[in-house]
């Protein structure tokens, strides 16, 4: 038997209706606030990562699927969203003459090779936005709000940790500051903070395996460092999330794994297990860094198999499970032609609804119905069918009725 690769998943059952449920509700909420939708190659050119999301990352360094295509080129899958909606801004020209925002958003599958366990595959999705065109704090708000309302309205209870790891001059000095601190301690961290230290100091702070140890609970706090600008754009921030009614709290140990990243940065953690479900930020730099004009950012991207895991855990699936809202039942020939247009009017009128497709007995078609969860069984018979008459079988109550057959489909929107 050959197997799936390892860190990949089939979707399938109930997992598979959960990311349903999470498309539609990610499609509405992007309605109401005018993010349109953007798919951008699940492979790029492999220089895009390098150059977006950071040499020294994590991402780059040790999770990347790089391989060579049959005209020697360097692809790689891509890690994360962001780059590749970035490139495609630049190359399109997506900004053009506007100065009103342009509001993007995707939901695809990523690519890390990272060691898979629950909530952490090699293949997974992540729906993202991504804000572009204006530096305003609001629009921070209102991205940050996306993502908090998108959990809240999946029944997810979350906490939005926010920072500011401030511009590019208040993170220079803070980083100078924070070597100082942890050089004399070094040798007690972890080898991979070790290395970190000349790569990427500020990725110490969210080290998974020294989260607790003294040295990192005592850094030096980046809000000391911040100018007096970013200061003033975090305190901007805070105000439009109260007014926004989202719940957050500040973390200065938020620094988000991707070089990209400045000002105002956020991670959603769940209230119930404290697993990060998704995080974001500004990004002033990244357009222009990548060959376009000097557009500012900002965004986030969550991680959809968390989101059904957490659902999964914490919300009662029974309205999930039920699967059409009638089941028709045929025996003989006639009977069949009757069910095959009825279901056809019932189907083009939004009612859910399932036929006999496997010339299953009377018995083996009241347990598919109930297995479906079907609301009503139309129970045809040639006698009934005869005289212009549907039996119809309330499957809650087990109440029947004869129901005209011009007027089925009316009675069905009726009641169901
Ligand atoms: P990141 O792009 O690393 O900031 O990740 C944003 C979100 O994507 C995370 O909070 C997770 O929900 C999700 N995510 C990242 N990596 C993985 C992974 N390997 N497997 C599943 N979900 C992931």
């Amino acid at each position: 038997m050959i197997t799936k690769p390892k860190g990949t998943y089939d979707l399938l059952g109930v997992d598979a209706k959960i990311s349903t449920y999470i498309s539609h509700e990610i499609e509405d909420m992007m309605a109401n606030y005018n993010y349109e939708l953007i798919r951008t190659p699940i492979f790029e050119a492999t220089e895009l990562f390098h150059r977006s999301v950071g040499e020294n990352t994590d991402i780059v360094t040790k999770e990347t699927y790089d391989f060579k295509d049959r005209g020697d080129r360097s692809i790689t899958l891509r890690p994360e969203g962001t780059a590749g909606v970035v490139r495609s801004l630049i190359e399109n020209k997506l900004y053009g003459n506007r100065n009103d925002t342009i509001k993007l958003y995707y939901n695809g599958t990523m690519y890390r090779y990272e060691r898979p366990q629950s909530g952490r595959n090699r293949e997974f999705t992540q729906f993202g936005i991504e804000a572009f065109n204006s530096s305003d704090p609001m629009i921070d708000a209102e991205v940050i709000s996306i993502g908090y309302y998108l959990l809240n309205n999946l029944g997810i209870e979350a906490t939005v940790h926010i920072n500011s790891l401030g511009d590019a001059e208040s993170r220079k000095k803070y980083t100078e500051a924070l070597v100082a601190y942890l050089r004399p301690h070094i040798k007690e961290l972890c080898s991979d903070c070790q290395k970190r230290i000349d790569t990427n100091p500020l990725r110490i702070l969210d080290c998974k395996v020294d989260k607790d140890n003294e040295i990192l609970k005592n850094t030096p706090k980046i809000s000391n460092y911040l100018s007096d600008e970013s200061k003033d754009r975090f305190k901007k921030l805070k105000s439009y999330l109260d007014i926004l009614e989202v719940n957050y709290e500040i973390n200065d140990k938020i620094v988000r794994g991707l070089d990209y990243y400045d000002e105002n940065v956020w991670e959603y953690i769940a209230d119930s297990d404290q697993v990060t479900l998704g995080g974001g930020g500004r990004y002033n730099h990244l357009v222009e860094n990548l060959g376009g004009p000097s557009i500012p950012a900002v965004g986030f991207a969550m991680g959809i198999e968390r989101l059904i895991l957490n659902i999964k855990e914490n919300i009662d699936l029974s309205n999930l499970e039920q699967m059409v809202d009638v089941y028709i039942m045929s025996v003989n020939e006639e009977e069949k032609m009757h069910a095959l247009e009825i279901a056809q009017y019932l189907r083009l009128n939004n009612i859910s609804c399932e036929i006999n497709s496997n010339n299953l007995s009377l018995k083996s078609q009241f347990k598919v119905a109930d297995n479906l969860k079907a609301k009503f069984l139309l129970i045809l018979n040639t006698d009934d069918l005869n005289k212009g008459l549907i039996n119809v079988k309330d499957n809650a109550t087990k109440e029947e009725m004869k129901v005209d057959e011009a007027e089925i489909v009316d009675w069905i929107i009726g009641n169901i």
